[in-house]
Order: C-alpha cells, then structure tokens, then sequence
C-alpha cells in the first residue's frame, strides 16, 4: 500500500499541532512536529536545540540545515514507511525543496499539503490564551479551566514565545518565510485549504474528507506516470 504523507501548514495559533495529532492517531501514522522536537531536546539539554533556543524564544526561525536533518532522520526510519503528518515543517522554501528530495528517495505514495487558514485576530487572541504543561510540554485543553497538566499534573504556565510581542513576530516571520512556501504548493493537485476558523470538530470532518480526496486525486498522478 502506498503511503499517506500529509503536510500541516498554517501560522501559529491555526491548531494545526492539534489537527496534525489526531489525524496521525486515528490513521496510525507517524507525527512529526518540528517545535515538539525541539522543545523536547532542549529539555533534555541537547547542545544543538540549546543553541536553537534564543532563536525560538525570540520567535525567530531555527536554521535550514538544523531543520532539514532533523526531518531528513524521522522520515526516513521504518516507523515513516506507512505514512506521516508534518507539522511545523517545511517553514522556508529551502526547506520544502529539501522535503521534495526526501520525498522522492522514499518514493511512497502522494504528497497532500492542506493549509489550515485563520484570520490574525483569532490568532493572536488563541494564543494569548494558550497554555502549556512546564514539564512534559503538552498543550493544555483550551477549554478545561484547571491549572494543571491531565497528562502528568504539572504546572500549566505560558509558552515563552506566546508573549504578545513575540506573537506579532512569529505572525511576521510566517508571513515572511513561510507564506512563500504556500505559492511553492498551491498550484500542486494535492494542494487543499480548510477554514481553521471552525469547531475542532468540524474542521476535522472536512480535513479527513479533502485529505482521502487528494490522496486519490495524487495516487492517480503517480499511477499514471505524470
Ligand atoms: P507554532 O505554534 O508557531 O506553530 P512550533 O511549536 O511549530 O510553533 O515552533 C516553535 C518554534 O520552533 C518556531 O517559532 C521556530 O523558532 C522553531 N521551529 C519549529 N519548526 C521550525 C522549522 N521548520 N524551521 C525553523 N524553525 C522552526
Ligand atoms: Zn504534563
């Protein structure tokens, strides 16, 4: 069977980790998201992520070539081979060009790329509200009110590159960086957007259903050698 790769794009705040978590669940694929890496190794104070660090707290981007091999490692270990949610990744057009190349030497199945869109406004106010576990770094139910983690019973505190300032950076740095990366996909016919803007829930029907869409649509292409 052919693999289902899947691309989260979207700015900061869209919920795409959160959308890429559950799709990766319910189809048993491999999850992989970049700011989760490297929250995780600079808790385990890894000398690379450290190094990373200042870039990510000040809502700047971590470079290419750190990124490229990072994902470059994940994608390619047998656990890929079904299939893969990015989320977080490609985030500059070097680093989609590099995913292409990754893509190709795997050779299994389509590539979809959905594009999880949702006005600014909404953005920063999600992210003003969003919390965080400060010990296993799970995001904290939006709606659930308690002041600590379900998963472990750490302290729920904010993301230090949720700060207001820094929001509006991170807002700039995707447009700057990342909006590019979307004109590199949009005219693909795997290329699909979903109103983020929606219920969780809603906004999951609709990605299941344009994503099976698309893998159709990109399994075809493959099938007849375009
Ligand atoms: P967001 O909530 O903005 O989607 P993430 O958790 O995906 O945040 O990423 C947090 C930070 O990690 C980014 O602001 C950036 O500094 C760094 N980062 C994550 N993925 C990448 C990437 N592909 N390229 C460069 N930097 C990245
Ligand atoms: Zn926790």
């Amino acid at each position: 069977m052919a693999g289902l790769n899947v691309i989260m794009m979207g700015p900061p705040g869209a919920g795409k980790g959160t959308q890429a978590t559950r799709f990766a669940r319910e189809r048993a694929l491999l999850k992989i998201s970049t700011g989760d890496i490297l929250r995780e190794a600079i808790r385990e104070q890894n000398p690379i992520a450290l190094d990373a660090k200042a870039r990510m707290d000040r809502g700047g981007l971590v470079d290419d070539e750190t990124m490229i091999a990072i994902v470059r490692e994940r994608l390619l270990r047998p656990d890929a081979a079904p299939g893969f949610v990015l989320d977080g990744f490609p985030r500059t057009v070097t680093q989609a060009r590099a995913l292409d190349q990754i893509i190709g030497e795997r050779d299994n199945g389509p590539l979809v790329i959905v594009d999880v869109v949702v006005p600014e406004e909404e953005l920063v106010r999600r992210l003003a509200g969003r919390r965080i576990c400060s010990k296993c770094g799970v995001n904290a139910d939006p709606f659930g009110g308690g002041s600590e983690c379900i998963k472990c019973g750490g302290e729920l505190v904010q993301r230090v590159d949720d700060n207001k300032d820094i929001v509006l950076e991170r807002l700039k740095v995707y447009t700057r960086a990342t909006r590019p990366v979307l004109e590199y996909y949009r005219e693909r016919p795997t290329f699909r957007v979903v109103n983020g803007a929606q219920a969780p829930e809603r906004v999951a029907h609709e990605l299941d259903t344009m994503i099976d869409d698309a893998v159709n649509v990109g399994a075809a292409i493959l099938r007849t050698g375009q």
